[in-house]
């Protein structure tokens, strides 16, 4: 196997009454995402750059959300699914980037909580794993705070 690349994008609601987790920590904030998942649109995204890498298509398709059992799914246990099917094609991460794109709350606090908990799920070292949180200028559904999106590329070296 050659080394692959992969893309991937993911946006969820923001809404009262779910804690809002992101990259797999808790974030301090009086609102959450909906899904029917936790809502995690960081590892979304990162699972769906793996999927694409390895061509197998997106995680609706592994997971759909028309499934009862990944109701309240924990994202990290649908990323280490994820991660199986990579070591599986005797891939591992070379470097992962992710862009975070929310209005609030501020994510600069958590951006090494975030990086860290990211390697630790892929496997990899923090060094990998390189996160942006950006606001949307107040701009569209993001900009007013209605939705959090989350953007990553991934690159898939052949495994030792
Ligand atoms: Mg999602």
């Amino acid at each position: 196997m050659q080394n692959r690349i992969g893309h991937g994008h993911d946006i969820h609601r923001i809404v009262d009454g779910r804690p809002l987790i992101l990259g797999g920590v808790k974030i301090d904030a009086p609102f959450g995402l909906l899904g029917h998942s936790d809502g995690d649109a960081v590892l979304h995204s990162i699972c769906d750059a793996i999927l694409g890498a390895l061509g197998r298509g997106d995680i609706g398709k592994l997971f759909p959300d028309t499934d009862e059992r990944y109701r309240g799914a924990d994202s990290a246990d649908l990323l280490t699914r994820v991660v199986e099917l990579m070591k599986g094609a005797s891939l591992c991460i070379g470097n992962v980037d992710v862009t975070i794109s929310a209005e609030r709350p501020r994510l600069g606090p958590y951006r090494q909580a975030i990086c860290a908990r990211i390697a630790e799920l892929l496997g990899t070292n923090a060094a990998a794993i390189n996160l942006k949180a950006k606001t949307n200028e107040g701009l569209d559904a993001i900009g007013r705070g209605e939705a959090i999106a989350a953007t990553a590329v991934v690159l898939l070296v052949p495994a030792a």
